[in-house]
Parts: structure tokens; C-alpha cells; sequence
């Protein structure tokens, strides 16, 4: 029995519990979700705290004195402090009344999600934060909303005169890691922030960001895109020691179109989104703060052993199977390798049938996987690709039946 087989086992009792409470999941037993990475679905907690906000308190926030924009308004404060929580950070509310006022320099800002928190970041921060001469180390095999907002940056200042240097964030091709050796090489007097990703959308990888503040040491913001570990695994502001944490709610298990960026601001000028954001995303914000409280019950720590198993079992089923490949650390595919542990996300593709095909074969089978370039950086539109990624509804007879099919899918 593998680790990962211990981890299923010991916790199908836990599992089979919170999987109940997916009325999307329950509701459609004959299908198998496997797209989570693109969006997740929504646990009942969320959908009645959507319900009942809308139903007993609907008001915009900020701007009435009747009760039910005072609670709106509080609403909205709780969730900050929700997600400030959630992200380890036990020092923003430092009078420690819970009422979400900011009691450290720390801050919590609404966004509609990680692309656009990025991008806002990159646009209303950055800019003001380089001078000529300086330079960036960004993520150029991540997703592109990690990439792309510090190439604009680039441009709005060229365009001001001041000429900044945008180095690529070394991987180490054999681990599909950040390579902190190159790294060291590459970071000097001049560098002035580096963005990174905590977890890799295509190869499933934890990206080990801690070692990245051990090479550039204290002086250097980071921005980490958390689109695909908050929820999937504890994270820890103060162990990351980074600077500025995003992601999306969507992926969190709330609404589309809400999402936030906490902000360390002791590095560098105070983060201060510009421009006027009008009405806020308050159902948004009400759902963020259930699907947080909801997932910190679930208990991201087992949400990870849970995942990284089912992902451990795909990864080594396809391993047996000639006709696939899968993308990302090869080491991590060998049975008793503990490198790299995917995180519930595994992409392959099949030596023999496109990957739109397959993706196609899949969903007449039930199983709901993405099939395309995966908006991953630097990616070729036409080198597609099957992704699986998991959450903690999915189960190993699920992993079990797709390899099924996947396997009477194989020519050899
Ligand atoms: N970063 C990563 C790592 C992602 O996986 C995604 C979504 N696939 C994004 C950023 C963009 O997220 P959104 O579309 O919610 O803005």
C-alpha cells in the first residue's frame, strides 16, 4: 500500500461526508467532475449563504444608514478579515476585535479575480514602485494573467522613460520547479520584485515558493498567485513570507466574478488600488467568506492528502499505459519518488488521438476534463493537452473508472 492509498483510506470517512454536500455532485452521480482547476463547484454552505444574503439583507454597502446597508457594510469588512485569516495572517486585525478594521499595515482588496488582481497589482503598484534600471523576475511557463501584467507594466513605464529589465523565473526543466541555483545567479543589486506561482495549473507542482525568499532575501517584494492552492492546501503568509497573495473565488468554491489580493505593504510603497470601483461584489464577498469558513472546517492540510492521493493514483495508473504522457516532473511519476507530488492536477496527452478528441470520448463517457492549451504562457494554441484536476468530491472509483477508459482507449 502506497502513502497515498493510507491517506484514501484513512480518509473515506471525512471524504464521504463533505461529498454529500455538492448538490451539483449528488445530483449527477453518473458524471465525474475532473475540471476543478478550472473552476470549482460550490458546497451547499455557499449557495444558502447566497440565499439568505439575498433574501433577508440586500443592500449596497457604504453608503445608507438603514440596517440593511450597515450590515452589508459589515458584511464586507468580515469577509476581509475572513481571507486575512484564512491566509495566516494573525496580525492585520491587531486589536484583535474580529471586526475587520485593519489593526496592521496589512489590507485585503476585492477583485473580480486572480487575473485581474494581477493586474492591478502590475498597473497601480508596480509602476510606482520601479525606477530605470531595475529589474523583475517573472514566471514565463505559467499561466499568462502571471505574466502578461508585468509585461504591460514594462510598457506603461517604457512609455514614461523608465527602461526596466524582465528576467524569465528560472525552472529547473527535470523538476519543473523554480531553479533556485539559477536563480541565485540572476539576482542582484537591481532586483527590484519577483512574481511567482504557488501552484502550477498545468503540471499540478508545488512551486516551493519559500525558497525563492531564502535566495532574494528580505528586501525583495513577491507576489504569489495562489489561483490554485488557496483551498487546495494550507497557506501560510507567514511562512511564504511573501508580499502579496491572489486568487480567485471562483476556484475557492464561491461566485465568479469575486476574488481578492492581501497585502503585505511593509515592502515598498502601500498597495492602493486606483481608479473607482463603484458598487462592490457584496454577494461576492458573502460568498467568500462561507466558502472559506467552509473549507477551513474541511481542513485544507487533509483537503491536500486527499487530492495528492487521487492524483498519485492517476499519474501511476497512466504511467502503465504506453500510449500516454504525462506533462511536468518526470521523477515525480516514479512510484516511490516524493518529489514534486502533483496537487490534484495531472495533464497527459495521448501519443495517438488529438486532444480535443479525447477530451470529447471523455465527456461521452461522464468524465468532465479541460482539453486545450490551458492558457498556459509561452504555450502554442495548437499543442493541446487533456487535464484532470481534482478536488476533495472526487473519489478513487472515479480515478479508477477513467483509467478504465483510458486504458480501452490505448492502441498498443
Ligand atoms: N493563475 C492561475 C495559476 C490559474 O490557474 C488561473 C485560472 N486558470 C488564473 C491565474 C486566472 O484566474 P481567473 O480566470 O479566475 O482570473
Amino acid at each position: 500500500m502506497t502513502a497515498g492509498d493510507e491517506d484514501l483510506a484513512s480518509l473515506a470517512g471525512w471524504q464521504r461526508e463533505l461529498r454529500e454536500q455538492f448538490p451539483i455532485i449528488v445530483a449527477n452521480p453518473e458524471l465525474a467532475y475532473l475540471d476543478s482547476a478550472a473552476t470549482a463547484q460550490k458546497p451547499h454552505a455557499v449557495l444558502a449563504a447566497v440565499q439568505t444574503y439575498l433574501t433577508t439583507v440586500n443592500a449596497n454597502a457604504g453608503r445608507g444608514s438603514y440596517p440593511w446597508a450597515n450590515r452589508t457594510t459589515a458584511l464586507l469588512a468580515q469577509a476581509r478579515q475572513r481571507v486575512a485569516e484564512f491566509l495566516g495572517d494573525r496580525d492585520r486585525d491587531r486589536d484583535g476585535d474580529g471586526d475587520g478594521d485593519p489593526g496592521g499595515p496589512s489590507a485585503v482588496h476585492f477583485v473580480s479575480g486572480t487575473t485581474e488582481g494581477l493586474r492591478t497589482i502590475a498597473r497601480d503598484w508596480l509602476t510606482t514602485l520601479l525606477t530605470d534600471g531595475d529589474e523583475i523576475l517573472v514566471p514565463f511557463a505559467d499561466h499568462q494573467a502571471n505574466l502578461l501584467p508585468w509585461l504591460e507594466a514594462q510598457r506603461l513605464l517604457a512609455a514614461r522613460g523608465v527602461r526596466i529589465t524582465v528576467h524569465p523565473l528560472p525552472y529547473q526543466a527535470s523538476s519543473y520547479d523554480y531553479d533556485t541555483t539559477a536563480l541565485t545567479e540572476l539576482v542582484g543589486e537591481r532586483t527590484a520584485f519577483v512574481a511567482a506561482t504557488h501552484v502550477h495549473h498545468v503540471y499540478g507542482g508545488n512551486l516551493n515558493v519559500h525558497r525563492i525568499r531564502q535566495v532574494v532575501g528580505p528586501r525583495v517584494p513577491i507576489c504569489l498567485d495562489a489561483a490554485q492552492s488557496v483551498g487546495h492546501l494550507p497557506l501560510d503568509v507567514g511562512e511564504l513570507d511573501v508580499d502579496f497573495v491572489v486568487f480567485s473565488g471562483h476556484k475557492a468554491m464561491a461566485l465568479p466574478g469575486s476574488g481578492a489580493v492581501w497585502a503585505r505593504n511593509t515592502r515598498g510603497p502601500r498597495f492602493e488600488p486606483g481608479g473607482w470601483s463603484g458598487t462592490p461584489n457584496t454577494v461576492g464577498a458573502v460568498a467568500l467568506t462561507a466558502a472559506l469558513d467552509w473549507l477551513a472546517a474541511a481542513d485544507p492540510a487533509r483537503i491536500e492528502r486527499w487530492t495528492v492521493a487521487l492524483a498519485a493514483r492517476l499519474t501511476e495508473g497512466l504511467r502503465r499505459l504506453a500510449d500516454y504522457e504525462v506533462l511536468g516532473c518526470q521523477l515525480s511519476l516514479a512510484a516511490d519518488s516524493s518529489v514534486q507530488q502533483r496537487q490534484g492536477i495531472v495533464t497527459f496527452r495521448h501519443h495517438g488521438i488529438k486532444s480535443d478528441d479525447l477530451g470529447f470520448v471523455l465527456a461521452a463517457h461522464g468524465f468532465l476534463v479541460r482539453s486545450d492549451s490551458l492558457c498556459q504562457a509561452g504555450r502554442d494554441e495548437r499543442e493541446g493537452s487533456v487535464r484532470v484536476s481534482v478536488h476533495l468530491h472526487n473519489t478513487p472509483a472515479e480515478i479508477d473508472r477513467l483509467l478504465e477508459v483510458l486504458r480501452s482507449l490505448s492502441v498498443g
